[in-house]
């Protein structure tokens, strides 16, 4: 039976009618558990299914709805039973006398091609290395109900119990606990997942590919499993050096265990944001799996905390609506720095803290600022300004009542949803204390309270000397260069090193030079990549420290350097290259980028392998490669001017990625090309072979 074209004109289910069938179910009806078994088809990019719900009814009704995005249904049955039913594209209605206490056991099959939430990464015929084909999920903001028929409305809390078949070969991954994993056949794998305790189905999630693991488990139990891709084998220890720790430093912070069976992370291609903490199932960015140097400069380490911080604010406790939002992200935003104050130390606490309270300012001094309770914030609200909410209320009621009152808040309301008065009587409880006029400060007025943030911030002896210093960037030079010259005294601070480097910019006299040298002498890693960074002309005296900094342990250092350096001393440009010639750099290959850009341009560095290094540039284009890796690509092309077929193509396809920063990079990019007519007429050219959408696409551009 097809789409019960039949039923409908008897059910006449108006728009309207629908929309109130949607609305306010979420007290009608209860769902407990939902048993799916999927079939996902990667080279379709298909998915097919069965699920029973098991639900209980608590106001009678006649209709029950399920999203269930575009989707095809048939064989739908209640306790065994035929109900009628109708589709539209957003879900299917049930029809049936649901009377109060029953106990339903609803089944159905399906079947759909996901518009998104479900991303198959690199499945095309042209991609012929599996190594990097990968399937992912993203619910937050997507909708599970694009691939498996659940309710969106986050106040439904049901166990999902999942199993997939999924071509052999790969490893896949999903919340709950694995407890089966057969070969179906030859072609064909089955992977079963058990969970047992309840959650929205904004957090289900799965991603599959070419992975292995490493386990382990913390002194409290709790088995970790950190994935990653053969080739990425280095990388995984500076990745996750630090998962253990900090899961073992949140369940004592925060008073309650891991409210889950296991915990897994897993790094996927072209991922729409840093992370995203699916219920013991946190899928996060391959980009942020780095190697020993990069890690120096950017990291798993706050993504990690940050995600983990999720699983109780967010997974356990649920925000009743987006009004709320603060408990998700300022919490997650807040236990995640006091997880990397643990590691890093407090100054990076603090520092942290200040920058952020510097945006905060800034935005509510130009009259932008946010009330922190609202549907419509922005994300510096919801986590920046969150975060500052929670250090300003524990700095208030005390560290310990502000632990008892966090623990009973996340116990009274586990697998619960809540709202912001609900943690805010948890605290009034245990602190005794009248919270009225906080909320107004912080949790109801647009303005940031600057004044209270920085005497917060005053606690630390850190952020005073830091401000002191801070105070002089106006000051000349011969006035206080001596006091400069004491900051970089052995040992150095890190940030406050860095400060006093970002004040010598510009200036040549002695003075300044004698500075630099101590600076470079520091040893200091961040403080020499402030010189790398913010130095304008590389004054003679210093070129030999200068040339220092291609063998440190920073990519952004060695990057900023060989550039410097390459521009400033034209006669060494072979040796600068030389010596950089096999670093990667970071996942988007900023080193090798550039030094492929320069030896292009370096006419007389090994002109006999111009075509090679040209055809390794313009290849990072390629669309099987990563976002990042692409976007680093066109960008160089771009200020070559060099362009051919292959990376013209892959610009065009760029502009329909499912990555909407990226996306914009290329549609903007392409607005530059079309105006110069010999790019235009090859990329008509080439968009005459591709999906029409793009030939639509340019010819929008070119009309207007
Ligand atoms: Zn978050």
């Amino acid at each position: 039976m097809r789409y019960l074209a039949a039923l409908f004109f008897i059910l006449n289910l108006s728009i309207i009618h629908a929309q109130k069938i949607r609305d306010h179910q979420i007290e009608r009806f209860d769902f407990h558990k939902v048993d799916a078994h999927l079939k996902i088809d990667p080279t379709q990019k298909k998915v097919e299914g069965s699920v029973v719900y098991s639900l209980e009814v608590l106001y009678p009704d006649d209709s029950l709805f399920i999203n269930g995005k575009n989707m095809q249904f048939r064989n739908v049955r209640i306790d065994g039973k035929n109900p009628e039913f109708s589709v539209d594209v957003e879900g299917i209605y049930i029809l049936h006398d649901f009377k109060v206490d029953d106990r339903i056991t609803l089944s159905l099959d399906y079947e759909v091609t996901p518009g998104k939430a479900v991303y198959f990464i690199n499945w095309d015929e042209s991609v012929a290395s599996e190594e990097i084909k990968q399937v992912w999920t993203q619910g937050q903001g997507k909708y599970t109900s694009s691939w498996l028929p659940s309710v969106d409305d986050m106040n439904e809390k049901a166990e999902f119990d999942l199993s997939f078949e999924f071509p052999a070969g790969y490893e896949l991954i999903a919340n709950g606990e694995q407890i089966g994993n057969e070969i179906i056949n030859d072609s064909v794998r089955l992977w079963k997942f058990n969970m047992e305790k309840p959650m929205s189905s904004y957090l289900v999630g799965f991603a599959a590919g070419k992975y292995r693991s490493v386990n382990s488990t913390t002194n409290t139990g709790v088995e970790i499993r950190n994935y990653y891709l053969p080739e990425d084998s280095l990388r995984v220890e500076p990745s996750f050096r630090h998962s253990k720790r900090i899961m073992e430093f949140l369940e004592k912070e925060i008073g309650v265990d891991y409210p889950w069976r296991n915990y897994k992370q897993i790094p996927v291609k072209d991922f729409l944001y840093a992370g995203m903490e699916n219920t013991g199932t946190t899928i996060f960015s391959e980009s942020l799996m780095v190697d020993s140097i990069g890690y120096h400069d950017q990291n798993y380490v706050n993504v990690n905390a940050h995600e983990l911080a999720h699983q109780w604010f967010g997974n356990l406790v649920t925000e009743k609506s987006g009004k709320h939002h603060w408990l998700h992200e300022g919490f997650a935003t807040y236990y995640a720095l006091l997880a990397e104050k643990d590691i890093f130390g407090e100054d990076y606490f603090y520092w942290k803290l200040y920058q952020s309270a510097e945006v905060l300012k800034e935005l509510s001094d130009s009259g932008k600022g946010q009330k922190l309770l609202s549907s419509t914030g922005s994300s510096s609200t919801y986590y920046q300004k969150g975060a500052w909410a929670l250090h300003i209320l524990r700095q208030k009621v005390g560290e310990e009542a502000f632990r008892k009152g966090l623990k009973n808040y996340l116990e009274t309301y586990a697998f619960q949803n809540v709202e912001t008065d609900n943690f805010l009587a948890e605290m009034e409880l245990a602190s005794g204390m009248d919270l009225t006029q906080y909320k107004a400060d912080w949790l109801e007025q647009s303005a940031f309270k600057a004044n209270q943030s920085l005497n917060a911030l005053k606690e630390s002896e850190f952020i005073k000397s830091y401000l002191e210093l801070a105070a002089l960037r106006e000051t000349p030079l011969q006035t206080k260069h001596e006091y400069l010259d004491k900051i970089l005294d052995f040992p150095v601070n890190d940030y406050l090193g860095q400060e006093v480097v970002y004040q010598l910019a510009g200036e040549n006299s002695e003075e300044a030079i004698n500075l630099y040298k101590k600076a470079f002498a520091s040893n200091n890693l961040y403080v020499r990549q402030a010189v790398a960074t913010s130095m304008q002309t590389i004054l003679p005296q210093l070129q030999a420290s200068f040339e220092s900094l291609l063998q440190d342990e920073s990519y952004l250092t060695v990057e900023k350097a060989l550039f410097k350096l390459w521009e400033r001393f034209p006669k060494k440009k072979a040796d600068y290259l030389k010596k950089t010639r096999n670093i990667d750099g970071f996942y988007n290959k900023n080193v090798r980028m550039l030094w492929l850009t320069l030896s292009l341009v370096s006419a007389e560095f090994e002109p006999e392998k111009t075509s090679e290094y040209f055809e390794e540039l313009s290849g990072y284009t390629n669309p099987s490669n990563p976002f990042e890796v692409r976007e680093n690509a066109f960008g160089y092309l771009y200020q070559l001017g060099a362009f051919n077929e292959a990376s013209l193509e892959s610009l065009l396809m760029a502009t329909a990625h499912h990555a909407y920063r990226f996306r914009d990079f290329a549609r903007q990019l392409l607005d530059e090309l079309i105006a110069n007519e010999e790019y235009r007429e090859k990329l008509m050219s080439l968009a005459s072979n591709l999906d029409e959408q793009y030939t639509r696409y340019l010819n929008s551009k070119t009309s207007s």
